[in-house]
């Protein structure tokens, strides 16, 4: 007997895959005998929650992952969404888990973007992509790749996968042929390349990746008998290659450790800004930060910080950025009191009359010198003169 990881069942046999999948390439001509690498087309799919065997081996990964970022906030974006991994994450993942989807043409995600080109979201502000057989149907996979570093946080990881034939020693690639061309050349209709293994590792390397192997022997031999995955079964995860992980192992702990850093020092500064939107109440009006700068100053591993006053109706945005690790910046942005920062005291403070009547939303993004944290909190206040 078996057991899905990912909706538990217990399962004599996997679905084997559509016979179209296997029968088309010869029927259009194909001649390769293919070996995959990951595809079990024997028991391909969990007859309960429909997981292949892709996303079974994903979640492997996923599952100590998730796991130990349950008090963390962790954003998440997975491209060309798979149903049971959607599953698996809502079903794994701590409430401040932020699980995002994107997708060309699939009407129910939160992005609606081209992965060679995903200009809505911003550098850095993903801490884990998943991209599963998704670079093999586009035009420009490098620019695609890129564009997965660009958003990727630069101490995150992504899983990519894409089908590999490890009969296969060139990448063979053409945009633009027949469905029956695809299907011969890439075995799949609206496939457009079909990968040599070590062409793909390359191609994750030259834009900047560094690519680890996770296999047989990294989730242990039980898992994946249990999930039937074959013994070549490997899964992708790249990371910006920044840090140094002697083990494979390593990847998920390291993670872990970064993040851990970054939120419990959010969740102090949320607590401090609770505090001077507090006093802000009892000061008539004027907003005082309370011992923030001495908290992010001596105790952050941050440099730059920037708070964004959004007015609630016209969304009309005032940002102050200033610089840390600069005494002038804080005292040229907030004035004289800034003077007391490195004591704790009231720390910076604005005057009442630089806003004008309503409701503002603040945000606060703290920044190191390369990365620029995504929004740290999120809280209304109200002015009236
Ligand atoms: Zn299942």
């Amino acid at each position: 007997m078996k057991k899905c990881i990912i909706c538990k069942n217990n399962i004599e046999k996997y679905v084997a895959i559509e016979k179209k999948y296997l029968e088309l390439p010869l029927k259009y001509g194909s001649k390769q005998k293919s070996r995959s690498e990951t595809l079990n087309a024997d028991e391909y799919s969990c007859p309960f929650c429909y997981a292949l065997d892709r996303d079974r081996l994903c979640a492997l990964f996923l599952q100590e992952l998730l796991e130990k970022t349950k008090t963390l906030e962790i954003n998440i974006l997975d491209i060309a969404p798979s149903g049971a991994i959607k599953k698996f994450i809502y079903s794994n993942s701590g409430k401040d888990t932020n699980y995002y989807t994107a997708d060309l043409y699939m009407e129910d995600v939160d992005y609606r973007l081209d992965v060679q080109d995903m200009k809505d979201i911003s550098n850095e502000s993903f801490h884990l992509v998943i991209c599963c057989h998704v670079l093999e149907h586009v035009k420009d996979d490098k620019l695609a790749m890129k564009e997965i570093y660009r958003i990727l946080d630069r101490n995150g990881l992504a899983i990519i996968l894409v089908p590999l034939d490890l009969n296969q020693t060139e990448t063979d690639e053409e945009w633009g042929l027949t469905e029956a061309e695809n299907w011969r050349r890439f075995g799949q209709g609206d496939h457009v390349r079909k990968y040599a293994k070590i062409d793909f590792v390359n191609r994750l390397k030259e834009v900047g990746f560094k690519v680890n192997e996770m296999r047989k022997a990294d989730f242990g031999e039980e898992n994946y008998r249990q999930n039937a995955l074959t013994d070549t079964s490997t899964l992708y995860i790249v990371d910006k290659n920044l840090n140094n992980f002697s083990k494979k192992r390593e990847l998920i702990q390291n993670f872990v450790d970064n993040y851990k850093q970054d939120f419990d020092q959010m969740n102090r500064i949320k607590g401090e800004i609770n505090y001077w939107i507090d006093c802000c109440k009892e000061h008539n009006g004027q907003i005082l930060i309370w011992g923030w700068g001495y908290f992010v100053c001596e105790n952050s591993r941050y440099t730059k910080a920037k708070i964004v006053f959004q007015n609630h109706l016209s969304m009309e945005e005032k940002v102050f950025a200033f610089d840390l690790q600069k005494r002038e910046d804080i005292q040229t942005t907030f004035g004289e009191n800034g003077n007391n920062y490195y004591y704790s005291g009231i720390a910076l403070s604005y005057a009442l009359n630089i806003f004008e009547n309503g409701t503002y939303n603040i945000f606060l993004k703290l920044r190191n010198s390369e990365k620029e944290n995504l929004l740290l909190i999120y809280k209304e206040f109200h002015v009236s003169n």
